[in-house]
């Protein structure tokens, strides 16, 4: 895990590939559900490990 920002990545709807917001590689995230709204508008929990966004639907 870095503790200085480097890279800043999109997020990604699992469902249809849309990119939704910016994370950057310190992020870790669970818990947090967004709604697709440039694409399928479906609801999709946020999970970002080691700066990774994981998909799991
Ligand atoms: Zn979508």
């Amino acid at each position: 895990m870095n503790l200085i920002s480097l890279e800043r990545k999109w997020i990604y709807c699992p469902y249809c590939g849309a990119k939704h917001s910016i994370y950057d590689d310190t992020a870790e995230c669970h818990g947090v559900f967004l709604k697709c709204v440039r694409g399928c508008k479906r609801e999709f929990e946020l999970v970002i490990k080691d700066g990774e966004q994981v998909v799991k639907k």
